[in-house]
């Protein structure tokens, strides 16, 4: 954070107002780099990744333009993943507010033609996979992007390794020559430079570097304890010590998500899990709860880790070590956000000891083991966590013979329903445990005028 005010940075009122009542105090690094230039008209590259506050950057100068001289199809966002373009959608929405500004979003793996509606009510910006929004201007009468003044491409680098590049160049054939530019990206890479040549003017370059590095705010550690114990260890940690706390738990494999799911609900935690295996309803689905605070829990495989804004996480624990050093900085990375503080615990096994000292030695610092870890007590909860698993593997099962894993009705409970489940729930086995907790609603609704 720095020591500017956005106002002093040239922010306009209806504008800093948004700001004011998303209690951003200050502007980030990239926004107080960026904002004098941007809002004299630069176009820009921004080397940034999510967690900087690049999206509130690139969002106020297109905002504070369109203020000057609305009209519909005013930018376009490109962002390589569906969660990323709806969270882009949802920051604009908050700090376009105070105008009543309008978007939409053309991502993969949803109805084209409700996308369709959406684009038929004048959006101002459009958010979307270069996928999908070349295949609405190809396709939906009366969508096209002639008048449009800025676009911005957003993880340019994973929209180029992603195989957009056929999209992105067709869609540069069909927008004005004359407009502003902003492209982001983690790294330079060739691609990127290229993309950079063909597309910008004159761009002033800000690069906020903080890769493979974790920030003072997140206190880490790590618990050392047998392969065989650890779903009995991490109920433990969840009892103990994360009452009141957003969590995410990331594992490997999409089926380890699941079953931990299923276990942490028998056990009656408030519990959600998105993996790559689960539907883009589901995922979405999944988030909102858990955004909401609907949901306390998290349980995510690594297609969570990147890039997803999920506010006010407390906790994020690796219940598997991460097998790329790099995904432990992107794991962490989900807590102690933009300022705030939050906590990191890895469990490790005996089978991970060298994995993790790759993790301590690419960020450079040696963690510290978890205080206050009582494996006698942890144990304890071991018979409450067999039975759990048990459950857990019938489910498992049943959800295999229905075709595996994307069951019906999880799009409205995400599996929640199980009978099984339920009569271990009532029973009541577990939820004497000391710290034992419901989960604490925090459903938070952003303050919006219309024109
Ligand atoms: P981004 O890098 O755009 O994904 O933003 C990461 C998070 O930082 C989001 O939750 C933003 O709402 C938040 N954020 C952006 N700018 C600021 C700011 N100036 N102060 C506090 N939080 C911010």
């Amino acid at each position: 954070m720095t020591k500017f005010t956005f106002e002093e940075l040239g922010v306009c009122p209806e504008i800093c107002e948004a700001i004011k009542a998303m209690d951003y105090k200050h502007p980030s690094k990239i926004q107080a780099e960026s904002l004098p230039y941007t809002l004299k008209g630069r176009d820009m590259i921004g080397l940034a990744e999510t967690g900087s506050g690049k999206t509130a950057a690139f969002a106020i100068p297109v905002i504070q333009k369109l203020l000057d001289a609305p009209q519909p199809f005013f930018a376009c966002v490109m962002s390589p993943t569906r969660e990323l373009c709806v969270q882009i959608a949802e920051q604009f929405e908050a700090l376009g507010s105070s105008i009543g500004l309008r978007t939409a979003v053309l991502v993969g793996g949803l109805d084209m033609v409700s996308q369709a509606i959406a684009l038929s009510k004048n959006p101002h910006i459009v958010i979307g996979t270069p996928g999908r929004m070349a295949d609405h201007l190809a396709n939906t009468k009366g969508f096209h992007l002639k008048k449009l003044k800025f676009l911005i491409f957003d993880e340019a680098d994973r929209l180029l390794s992603m195989d957009f590049e056929k999209q992105i160049t067709l869609i540069l054939t069909q927008i004005p020559k004359t407009r502003n530019t902003y492209l982001f990206s983690a790294t330079m890479t060739s691609k990127v430079q290229k993309l950079q040549r063909a597309s910008l003017n004159d761009p002033v370059k800000i690069e906020v570097s903080n890769k493979y590095k974790t920030v003072d705010t997140l206190v880490q550690n790590y618990i050392f304890i047998p392969e065989k114990h650890k779903e009995t260890y991490l109920v433990y940690l969840l009892t103990q010590f994360t009452t009141g706390l957003k969590t995410i738990i990331f594992t490997t494999t999409c089926n380890q998500s699941m079953k931990l799911a299923l276990i942490l609900r028998s056990l009656n935690f408030k519990a959600v899990n998105i993996n790559g295996q689960l539907s883009q309803t589901q995922r979405l689905n999944a988030l909102n709860r858990f955004k909401s605070g609907e949901r306390q829990i998290l349980i995510a495989t690594d297609v969570a880790s990147r890039g997803l804004d999920i506010p006010l996480v407390d906790l994020v624990i690796n219940y598997d070590i991460p097998q790329h050093s790099k995904d432990y900085v992107h794991r962490v990375g989900r807590t102690a956000r933009a300022g705030k503080t939050g906590k990191a615990i890895t469990i490790v096994t005996q089978y991970d000891v060298e994995t993790f000292q790759k993790i301590e030695e690419l960020i450079g610092k040696k963690l510290d083991e978890f205080p206050g870890l009582d494996s006698k007590a942890a144990l304890m909860l071991n018979e409450s966590v067999v039975e759990a698993q048990r459950l857990a593997a019938i489910e498992m099962k049943q959800r295999e013979g229905k075709g595996g894993k994307a069951v019906e009705g999880d799009d409205a409970d995400d599996g929640e329903g199980n009978t099984d489940m339920k009569l271990f729930q009532k029973k009541g086995k577990f939820a004497h445990q000391k710290g034992f907790s419901g989960g604490n609603k925090q459903s938070f609704a952003r303050k919006r005028k219309r024109i």
